[in-house]
C-alpha cells in the first residue's frame, strides 16, 4: 500500500528560506567548489544531493545543467542539450531500476510560476520510497495532435491535457533516440517562451516512464485554473488546432 501524500518538512523548508533566499542571495550553483555530496559530474553538468531535502521518504537530487547562471534550456547548442539529456536519463534510469524506490520523479522548474526557487538552470531527480507516480497517470494525458515525428519520437499537443490548457508531449518508444527526444523538448520550451503568449516566463518539464515509453510533458505555467484546483477539472481550448499549426509552421 503506497502513501496518498508526500510530507513536506516545514522546518527544512524554513531553513532553506533563511539560508538561501533571505540569508545569502548568491546563487549556490555558481560555486561548484562549495557543493557537498556531488554524485557525478561531466564537464559543467553536475548531479548533487539536494542540501535541503524537504520531502520525507524521498532521495532528492539536483542536476545542475550548466555553469552559465543566466542560460536556459532553449538556448543550449545541440551538443550541450544532448549531453544534459544523456546524463539526466542515465541517472534517472539508474535510480528507477535500482529497486530502492517505488518510483523516481525527473522534472524541471523554470520561472516564477513553475514552483522553482533558484534561477540557475537545473532539473531534479527524486526517488520516492513509498509513492508510485504512475498510479495517477492515464493514456489520454498523452494523446494529441501530432506536430512532428522522427526516428520513433513523436511531438504532440495534448487534446486531453492533464491540467490544461496547452501541454506539449514528446513521446519516445524505448530509450533509443534521446537526441531527437531532446530536440523536440527544446523546441517545445522555445515555443512556450517565445511564441506562445507574450508574457509566458515559466514552464515545467515532467518526464514519465509509461508503458514502455519515455514521455516528456512541457507545461507553460500561469496561475493554475481554479476549476482544476478546486474540482480537479482539466480544461482544453478551442485554439488547439491553431496552436499546433503555428508550432509546425514555426519550426518544421
Ligand atoms: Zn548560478
Amino acid at each position: 500500500m503506497f502513501d496518498s501524500h508526500l510530507i513536506f518538512d516545514s522546518n527544512i523548508g524554513q531553513r532553506k528560506r533563511s539560508e538561501t533566499i533571505e540569508g545569502n542571495p548568491a546563487c549556490p550553483f555558481c560555486a561548484p567548489d562549495t557543493l557537498e555530496n556531488i554524485i557525478d559530474a561531466e564537464d559543467s553538468i553536475i548531479l548533487v544531493e539536494n542540501k535541503y531535502a524537504v520531502l520525507r521518504g524521498t532521495y532528492q537530487t539536483v542536476l545542475i545543467e550548466t555553469d552559465k547562471c543566466d542560460s536556459e534550456l532553449s538556448l543550449y547548442d545541440k551538443d550541450h542539450l544532448h549531453s544534459v539529456f544523456q546524463f539526466g536519463f542515465q541517472h534517472w534510469m539508474k535510480m528507477a531500476k535500482g529497486g530502492q524506490f517505488a518510483s523516481v520523479l525527473f522534472f524541471k522548474n523554470h520561472g516564477p510560476f513553475s514552483g522553482g526557487t533558484i534561477r540557475h538552470p537545473h532539473m531534479q531527480i527524486v526517488g520516492l520510497e513509498n509513492y508510485d507516480y504512475s498510479s495517477r497517470l492515464c493514456d489520454q494525458y498523452f494523446e494529441g495532435i501530432t506536430i512532428d515525428q522522427n526516428f520513433g519520437v513523436t511531438f504532440t499537443l495534448s487534446t486531453k491535457p492533464m491540467v490544461g490548457f496547452f501541454e506539449f508531449n514528446v513521446i519516445m518508444e524505448g530509450s533509443k533516440n534521446i537526441e531527437t527526444f531532446a530536440n523536440y523538448v527544446q523546441t517545445g520550451v522555445h515555443f512556450v517562451l517565445n511564441h506562445y503568449h507574450s508574457n509566458c516566463t515559466s514552464y515545467n518539464i515532467f518526464f514519465y516512464e509509461w508503458k514502455e515509453k519515455i514521455i516528456a510533458k512541457i507545461m507553460p505555467r500561469f496561475v493554475t485554473s481554479p476549476l482544476y484546483v478546486g474540482y480537479g477539472i482539466p480544461q482544453t481550448s478551442t485554439k488547439i488546432e491553431e496552436l499546433a499549426s503555428k508550432v509546425k509552421d514555426t519550426y518544421f
